[in-house]
């Protein structure tokens, strides 16, 4: 009878521990990002990045994830897109008009990544070298019909209750405004943020701050040196106690208007400052197994080849076709878990969905979210002026 209970007992155990084998096996093969760094070279297609491989005569750091998709860039109104439709394409489910920021074509406000991620318990941050306000972040978090409407995005990103950092340039839409309201006096006395205008002076145990570095966009990258990576190291040592993981968002915001110069120097200058920013990322993401990170682009600017290309960057010619955007299709990269599903042919407005996934998260709604933190009124939807 004894020696049945052992067996018993030892079959028991046995099984328990193929059980618990299973579903180690079963969360081997599907891990859940828990972290997500989502980059974006803004004018970055595969002819910028060919072109700063070709300069460093090296592989960019991205160049070399393992997943690696197509993804089209067209807006609901245009081929070619500008970046605030294509902002709102990558931060949610929509297409939109060309112009307009976080809102579908019928002017209905939508729920962005960052929103839903924030609204299941992860931090989130915002680094670029743009304005904070400008077209790519306010895809984030603003909603308005018309991306030039500076003031009032500087408003709603104020008093949006799911950004926890933001890090870029762009001061002066916040204290030299038309209304003449200090929004930074408010921002700190009412709406609880801490503000910096340099990223030395953080404070780490502050759980919502904005750094603006700069009254503009940032300088060029010549001039501001390893802001971007620093930013990036600055936004990862903050959100690196989150207790349900983060979400952040870095843009290379200046590729785009290099090329919109046409100024090959500078938009190599860009590139490889972006990828030492992807860099920060992905050393953090070899260390940290439940970090997804996906590189990609919001449209191609300044319709750049590659004619007569040779091996030294003194031999490439540039050649660019048009000072403005193009529509050619960008490229996304990936890497860590949930990496496989940034492969093919996809549309810009697949990410949302993609990350989501990545995150565990499938049904998570599409609507407006619910502005219901304590003491932040709602973010303001400016239905006065028409899209542009
Ligand atoms: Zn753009």
């Amino acid at each position: 009878m004894k020696r049945v209970s052992i067996v018993t007992l030892s079959a028991l155990m046995l099984l328990g521990l193929l059980t618990s084998f299973n579903q180690k096996a079963v969360a081997q093969e599907a891990p859940k990002a828990v972290n997500v760094i989502y980059m974006i070279g803004d004018g970055m297609s595969l002819p910028q990045v060919y072109a700063a491989m070709l300069a460093s005569n090296e592989p960019m750091t991205f160049s070399q994830f393992p997943y690696i998709g197509v993804v089209d860039t067209h807006s609901s109104s245009n081929d070619i897109t500008d970046s605030a439709a294509s902002g709102t394409a990558l931060a949610s489910d929509h297409k939109t008009k060309n112009g307009m920021v976080g809102m579908n074509p019928d002017t209905i406000p939508v729920k962005t990544v960052l929103e839903a991620l924030s609204e299941q318990g992860k931090e989130t941050g915002i680094v670029v070298t743009s304005y904070v306000t400008h077209a790519t972040p306010a895809a984030f978090y603003a909603k308005v019909p018309k991306r030039s409407q500076y003031e009032n995005i500087a408003v709603q990103m104020a008093e949006n209750p799911y950004i926890n950092l933001i890090i870029g340039g762009g001061m002066k839409h916040f204290i030299q405004r038309k209304d003449s309201i200090n929004l930074v006096e408010r921002m700190e006395k009412e709406l609880g943020w801490k503000v910096y205008d340099t990223l030395a002076d953080i404070d780490y145990s502050c759980k919502k701050y904005a750094v603006m570095a700069n009254s503009d966009h940032m300088p060029k990258a010549a001039q501001r040196g390893d802001f971007l990576p620093r930013a990036v190291e600055t936004a990862l040592r903050t959100l690196d106690d989150a207790e349900n993981g983060f979400f952040l968002m870095v843009e290379g915001s200046q590729i785009d208007m290099a090329c919109h110069a046409n100024d090959s120097t500078w938009m190599m200058d860009e590139m490889l400052d972006f990828d030492n920013a992807v860099k920060v990322a992905l050393d953090y993401a070899k260390e940290h197994d439940n970090t997804l990170v996906v590189v990609t682009a919001d449209h191609e600017t300044g319709g750049l080849t590659l004619p007569d290309p040779k091996s030294k960057y003194s031999d490439v010619t540039f050649h660019y076709s048009t000072g403005s955007h193009t529509c050619l299709p960008v490229l996304v990269y990936a890497y860590g878990p949930g990496a496989e599903q940034f492969t093919g042919w996809m549309q810009n407005s697949d990410m949302k969905a993609k990350i989501m996934k990545a995150c565990g998260f499938e049904n998570f709604g599409d609507g407006l979210p619910e502005y219901d933190g304590p003491n932040i009124p709602a973010i303001r939807i400016n239905h006065d002026s028409k899209p542009e």
